[in-house]
């Protein structure tokens, strides 16, 4: 089996959404879903291209009130390239009888190939070779080439290169009912005989989005320059060429595409780059030769091998890396982002920025630090926002929102639909405040990895300090168990979103949310003690930090409350313990996959606060994060005794009760287990690594990806 080569044979209109996701080329700055290119979107394809950091804002009322939703946008479509044969309709695999169809990225080389061969109504058979790849060499090219063979007929045959600018953003049918057009046409014209050019904006951020795309042909590998029909219309820009085929001719198109968008450094203006761009490039295999070598040291330093005979996994490893490569790479590391939740490959989350990054950064940070240095500037450059989001909610310090989208306000839905039922129910999500500890903790151990003074003294030390006041501030003091603690907030679980009978949302004591916060506060002091003493001084007065303020740090950090069940388990939130036990034998037999159990509970208008459930790695998360070292060392200072007996119980307690609704899960309880039972933990590792290729959750992967390749 060749580990670099991720393939489909046959041609499955219901499988096309998946396949297109796994199918995705990107090169950190812009990704481009395996569509074919002579599709357009629909219930079978969706051909999204995704600019890293590109979002607009749109209001829908929903329910009766106004929902502002802000979405990574959907670019046009720069690949449509048809045909079509004596004036009939345009090819495609579902116009026509499909004889052979083959998919398959080079996981190496980062190029897209795709060969098939279809039959129309009048038995006319034609082949297409497509070849396509996204330049890691250079962010903004894109390019195509396809060749057509008229295997047994001869005639009049039409091809068309356009840009499509009239997409949306229509990939989630649950968003589908919200506002889905975020573009308006700016120009559409033609730049020179072989090149068109678009240009779009995003009709609430303003941002502008350019595409110029160069078209050349061949007859039977000859040049040839057929007179072109160019329509330049309404956000619309294409080149239709009519020629006269024989029997076995070969029409060979090449289409090289230039995207700029007003976001970029270096430019006059995003027409005029990739107009000119697209005029200079050199053809297609002049411009594989440098991304080939791109890719390759790419893959140089990321490269995880495995030994044994392991070929399969070894394949869907290699698929999971090359998709973390697509979407943050060299070229990103020169954009203002963060790392998007499902990649730049489908619109589920919004392209929002979630504490996702934790379980990527390590990733990052061991093979290309510059890119985790960059990444982390997002957040630093939001900092502003942050503080102001914690004094509107009444805090001190800096409070970063659960989704971050362009500025760095919280971009969580105050509504959710729920599909089951068809309920659009509140949303508490929002109360996830460990999004904080995970920039702590990524600002830590990139530190750690590069002792990068210098960003830490501009950047990491102030938003460290930041984020420790605000837990300081979260925290009630409890005179009478002479203890802190944090109310009203969601772990991990997002199953949990409250009590039963309580008023408001949120929960009170969350296991993982207080330990971190408590390991938050220990890394401020460490910061304090290790900032250079003029900078300490600067940053001490800047942020008007009092010795008193500081060692109320100190006094939070040793007396911070966890609650245990009667048997020594760590409980996940205060009353957790109470809670019913659910009948998972009943449910699994009743419902299959029971991932998406608040859901279910929901629409059988039940809770699932009711319940000992998770949906995923919710207190053992602190397992997976921290060593038990410094959990020993955390339970000291907070004066509760540490047995090492704990780490195993706590895991089966939970893993006992956990959902794996989020895919995030069964990765962490994989690597838990490694260290507990390691025949359970590969199987669980290589379960992780299939539940995109297989489609664990009934029909999201064509959303976009997961992130399986994140603690490896
Ligand atoms: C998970 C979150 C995660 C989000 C984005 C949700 O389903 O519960 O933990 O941050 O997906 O991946």
């Amino acid at each position: 089996m060749n580990e670099w080569l991720w393939s489909y044979e046959g041609y499955d209109a219901a499988d096309e959404g998946q396949r297109e996701s796994m199918c995705t080329l990107g090169n950190g700055y812009v990704a481009t879903r395996g569509a074919l290119a002579e599709t357009s979107a629909g219930d079978v394809h969706y051909p999204g291209t995704y600019l890293a950091g590109v979002f607009n804002r749109m209001t829908t009322e929903v329910a009766g009130r106004p929902v502002v939703n802000e979405s990574i946008v959907n670019a046009p479509n720069w690949l449509v390239l048809r045909l079509r044969i004596d004036g009939g309709d345009w090819i495609t695999p579902d116009t026509s009888e499909v004889l052979d169809h083959n998919l398959e990225t080079d996981l190496r080389r980062a190029t897209l190939t795709r060969r098939t061969r279809v039959r129309d109504a009048q038995g006319r058979t034609l082949s297409i070779t497509e070849r396509r790849f996204i330049s890691l060499a250079d962010a903004h090219v894109l390019a195509l080439e396809t060749t057509f063979v008229a295997e047994d007929f001869s005639g009049p045959i039409e091809i068309q290169s356009a840009i499509d600018g009239t997409v949306e953003n229509l990939n989630v049918e649950r968003y589908k009912s919200l506002d889905t057009d975020h573009l308006e046409h700016v120009r559409s014209e033609a730049v020179d005989d072989e090149t068109v050019l678009l240009e779009v904006r995003t009709n609430d951020s303003q941002v502008s989005i350019a595409e110029a795309a160069r078209t050349k042909l061949w007859l039977n590998e000859t040049a040839i320059t057929p007179k072109r029909i160019v329509e330049t219309t309404h956000r619309w820009a294409a080149q239709t060429v009519a020629l006269d085929v024989g029997e076995g001719d070969e029409v060979r198109i090449e289409k090289i595409v230039a995207i700029y968008t007003s976001r970029d450094n270096g430019i006059y203006s995003a027409p005029e780059a990739a107009a000119r761009k697209a005029i200079g490039a050199g053809t297609f295999d002049e411009l594989l030769v440098p991304h080939m070598t791109a890719w390759k040291h790419s893959w140089n330093r990321s490269r995880i091998t495995l030994t044994g005979d392991l070929g399969h996994t070894a394949r869907i490893l290699n698929l999971h890396i090359f998709h973390v490569l697509a979407t943050v790479s060299r070229n990103t590391a020169d954009l203002d982002v963060g790392v998007p939740a499902r990649g730049l490959h489908g619109e589920a989350y919004r392209g929002h920025i979630f504490w996702d990054e934790l379980y990527i950064f390590p990733f990052l940070t061991l093979r290309v630090p510059e890119l985790t240095r960059s990444l982390l500037r997002y957040r630093s450059r939001r900092l502003e926002f942050a503080r102001q989001a914690a004094r509107d909610a009444g805090y001190a310090g800096a409070m970063y929102p659960w989704q971050s989208g362009s500025d760095g306000r919280e971009e969580t839905q105050v509504v959710h639909l729920n599909p089951a039922s068809g309920r659009w129910l509140p949303d508490a999500s929002h109360l996830q405040r460990h999004v904080n500890a995970a920039i702590v903790f990524n600002i830590w151990q990139y530190w750690q990895a590069t002792a990068d003074r210098e960003f830490m003294r501009f950047w990491g030390a102030e938003m460290v300090l930041e984020i420790a006041r605000f837990w300081a501030s979260t925290t009630t003091y409890n005179h009478v168990l002479d203890r802190y603690e944090i109310k009203g907030v969601m772990g991990p679980d997002e199953f949990h979103e409250g009590y039963v009978d309580g008023d408001l949302p949120g929960l009170d004591n969350n296991a993982y949310t207080n330990v971190m916060a408590v390991w938050c506060l220990c890394r401020a002091l460490d910061v304090l003690d290790k900032l250079p003493g003029n900078r300490r001084t600067e940053l001490v007065e800047k942020l008007r930090l009092s010795n008193d303020e500081i060692d109320m740090w100190g006094d939070i950090s040793r007396k911070m409350r966890l609650v245990f069940h009667a048997d020594g388990v760590l409980s996940q939130f205060e009353g957790y313990e109470d809670l019913e036990e659910l009948d998972w034998d009943g449910y699994r037999e009743k419902y299959g996959n029971i991932g998406r159990l608040d859901r279910i509970l929901e629409a059988e208008g039940d809770s699932p606060n009711r319940y000992k459930l998770a949906k995923q790695a919710d207190t053992v998360m602190l397992l997976q994060m921290l060593s038990s070292d410094e959990l020993e060392e955390l339970w000291d200072r907070l004066g509760y005794e540490f047995d090492p007996e704990m780490i195993p119980k706590t895991v089966n307690y939970y893993e006992q009760r956990t959902s794996h609704g989020s895919t995030l899960s069964t990765m962490v309880h994989a690597w838990l287990h490694s260290k507990i039972d390691r025949p359970k933990s590969w199987a669980m590792f290589r379960a992780a690594l299939e539940s995109d290729i297989n489609d664990v959750q009934g029909g999201t992967t064509r959303e976009g990806i997961r992130w399986q390749a994140r603690l490896i």
